[in-house]
């Protein structure tokens, strides 16, 4: 299974994977808050987080919602099972948000970036 492996030691907290994911999902915008990776500090250390997989909780998909040309879930089941459901949502509509490695074939942007080497991409 695909994953981004995060070596908190390397992080240096630039944040470049914030920024970059929000503009690869949503056109001319540079907003960490609509990011699927988050950076937080605790003490004098940086810890990337990226959204999702969240729990096993059953996904009903009941309806969906269309931003920015793409459709997402709208039931939030995900995220109301979630512990860090306060982190990961549209700002503007509470619709979960999830790394989805950048598309299919994955080309995780957030790694590219990354020039520390705190983030790698593994299958
Ligand atoms: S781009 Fe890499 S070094 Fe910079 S904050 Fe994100 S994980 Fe940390
Ligand atoms: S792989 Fe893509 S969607 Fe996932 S956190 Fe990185 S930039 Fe965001």
């Amino acid at each position: 299974m695909a994953r981004i492996k995060i070596d908190y030691d390397k992080c240096t907290g630039c944040r470049l994977c914030e920024l970059i994911c929000s503009l690869q999902h949503i056109e001319n915008t540079f907003n960490p808050k609509r990011s699927r990776i988050g950076v937080f500090i605790e003490g004098d250390t940086f810890f990337p987080v990226i959204a999702g997989p969240y729990t096993d909780a059953e996904c009903t998909a009941k309806t969906s919602v269309s931003i920015g040309g793409k459709e997402y879930d709208s039931c939030v089941l995900c995220r109301a099972s979630c512990p860090a459901k306060p982190i990961f949502k549209e700002p503007d509509t509470g619709i979960p948000l999830k790394c989805d490695f950048c598309g299919q074939p994955p080309d995780p942007q957030c790694v590219k970036v990354c020039l520390s080497g705190a983030l790698t991409f593994v299958e």
